[in-house]
């Protein structure tokens, strides 16, 4: 299947007065289209720092990044940012909602920037509103959500614009256990709709619900394993009292 990333040799440098610290240290890996990635290890070994570089962020100080075959590493900071507005939806583990817009608006305004037309944004809207189940919160502010359909409005935001490319970073950091699994069954969902996903957690069952799980040491890949059907079944049963999230 056609790669959607494809890493190679890439090396963070991050240097500070006296300070240089290897982030990443050539660091090589495809994700195919399709795919469900867990990038896992212990904390400052570069996760963040490679996420960021997968999101157009921030870039390496050298390799090659390849997104859809396209050379992005080079790019203008500009070229970066419409490509990242086009193609690359992102969940944070802080929801990352504009408090002073409706859930609604904020699902709406990344569609907004990339100049998509007014009927057909409603349309996008509702169908990501209706994915995750919040449509009956659309005239909400943030503010008036718990956690969890926070996280749901910010799933949805991240994938209205169908983008080729899915991030998350600890998305069930900030969660309960029962809503933090509601997050994780869309993440699933998605996956099985197709969508492409990487995400970041140092959560060992989130972890286990992705397809392949990368697992980092000091800025290197120390395990990179695909996960087989058969495993994939037997860590997606959860509890039934888990399931529950409030509406
Ligand atoms: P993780 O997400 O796995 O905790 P990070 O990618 O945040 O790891 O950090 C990897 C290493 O790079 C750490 O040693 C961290 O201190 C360093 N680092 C990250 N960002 C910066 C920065 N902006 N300036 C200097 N050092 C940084």
């Amino acid at each position: 299947m056609a790669a959607v990333i494809e890493l190679q040799e890439v090396s963070k440098v991050f240097e500070a007065e006296d300070v240089r610290t290897r982030a990443l240290n050539d660091v090589s890996f495809s994700v195919a289209s399709g795919e469900f990635v867990a990038i896992t290890g212990p904390s400052g070994c570069g996760k963040s720092t490679l996420l960021s570089i997968l999101g157009l962020l921030d870039t390496p100080t050298s390799g090659t990044y390849r997104l859809r075959d396209t050379p992005v590493a080079a790019m203008s900071s500009r070229d970066r940012a419409r490509i990242r507005s086009a193609q690359i939806g992102f969940v944070f583990q802080s929801f990352n909602l504009l408090g002073n817009l409706t859930v609604s608006q904020n699902v709406e305004l990344p569609l907004r920037y990339r100049g998509i037309d007014p009927g057909e944004r409603k349309r996008r809207v509702q169908e990501a509103l209706d994915r995750v189940e919040i449509s009956n919160r659309a005239r909400h502010f943030p503010a008036q959500l718990s956690g969890g359909q926070q996280q749901r409005v910010a799933v949805a935001r991240a994938v209205a614009g169908s983008p080729t490319l899915l991030l998350a970073d600890e998305p069930t950091g900030n969660l309960d256990s029962a809503n933090g699994e509601a997050v994780m069954a869309m993440l699933v969902e998605l996956h099985r709709a197709g969508s492409t996903i990487c995400m970041v957690t140092h959560d060992s069952g989130c972890a286990a619900r992705a397809s392949r799980v990368i697992r980092m040491r000091d800025g290197a890949i120390e395990e990179d394993g695909q996960r087989t059907a058969v495993e994939l079944l037997t860590t997606a049963a959860v509890p039934a009292g888990d399931q529950r999230v409030e509406a």
